[in-house]
């Protein structure tokens, strides 16, 4: 039986902390905000937002919502941006993906002052996260190492294995393990042997977007195995990556879906935010 690391009770602590953190800077007269923009009407993309600013209300931030139609313009976009990179008020920018197709995700991105991507998807950002000289983390990956901070898990010398390789999870997740020492490998859909790579590893994490995809002869016993994945099952019904019910049983600590690295990604962005206002300050 593995150790259930709750995603819901590591990042109700965080939250706590960057509230706690939040109304000091308040007694000091500054009072951190968050722009979030949403274009379109992904239903997805809408229930992140309101989590988003639920949150921010939660640790007493300012948040300001953009809800835009979906054939607004690049040009559109982009002055809106503009707009909240000089407005001294907002310390955060949040552009939640993914943008309609007639919109360049990338150039999006790049707009937004890296001082304020608490996202950390701008270029510069990233740059610094693999030279390992950052202020912000991407909000997933930082959060599963939130989880296994708390867990007193030391990823020093272990074999880590990360399947997927995307920007915003994968290479970053791999690189915030390789900081603490793992010695990691990436996984992908050309990587050959997959199982066998992934059952050597002590500590396996999972970002592929694919039903319980992770199964209980792809796990080592006595694994520490993070289940980045949300998907709905054949029936509808929300899971990982991971065949939690098979896997669960081999592993030493898994972190379950729902309830296990999303609530992390909020709690996170709060941090980062913070974390901008901070600095923003010259604090
Ligand atoms: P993505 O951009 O689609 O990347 C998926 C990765 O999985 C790719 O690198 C892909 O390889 C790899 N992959 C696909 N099929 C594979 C296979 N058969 N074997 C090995 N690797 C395979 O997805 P993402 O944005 O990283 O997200 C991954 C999952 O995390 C999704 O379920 C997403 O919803 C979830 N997510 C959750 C949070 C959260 O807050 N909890 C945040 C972000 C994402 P290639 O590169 O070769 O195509």
């Amino acid at each position: 039986m593995a150790v259930i690391i709750s995603g819901k009770e590591v990042s109700a602590k965080v939250r706590a902390d960057v509230k706690a953190e939040c109304e000091l800077l308040k007694e000091k007269g500054i009072d951190p905000g968050l722009a979030v923009i949403i274009v379109g009407n992904d239903p997805a993309s809408r229930v992140y937002v309101n989590n988003k600013k639920k949150a921010c209300a939660e640790v007493g931030f300012l948040s300001e919502e953009y809800a835009l139609p979906e054939d607004t313009t690049q040009e559109e976009l982009l002055a809106i941006i503009e707009k909240l990179n000089n407005n001294p008020q907002i310390n955060g920018i949040l552009c939640q993906l993914p943008l309609p197709k007639h919109i360049d995700e990338k150039a999006i991105i790049n707009s937004i002052s890296p001082l304020k991507d608490v996202d950390a998807f701008h270029p510069s950002n990233v740059g610094k996260i693999m030279i390992g000289d950052y202020h912000f983390l991407p909000c997933t990956p930082a959060g599963v190492m939130e989880l296994i901070h708390s867990a007193g898990i030391d990823v020093c010398g272990k074999k880590c294995v990360v399947i997927g390789r995307s920007n915003i999870v994968g290479k970053p997740m791999s690189m915030l393990l390789l900081h603490e020492n793992g010695t990691v490998t990436i996984c992908h859909s050309k990587t050959e042997n997959l199982k066998e790579i992934c059952s050597n590893a002590d500590i396996l994490v999972a970002a592929v977007g694919k039903p319980k995809f992770v199964k209980a002869d792809m796990v080592k016993a006595g694994a520490v195995v993070l289940d980045v994945g949300v998907n709905r099952d054949e029936n509808g019904k929300l899971c990982g990556d991971v065949d939690f019910a098979e896997v669960e049983p081999k592993a030493s600590y898994i972190t379950p879906v729902p309830g296990g690295v999303g609530p992390m990604t909020i709690a996170m962005l709060m941090k980062n935010t913070l974390m901008a206002a901070k600095i923003q300050n010259n604090l």
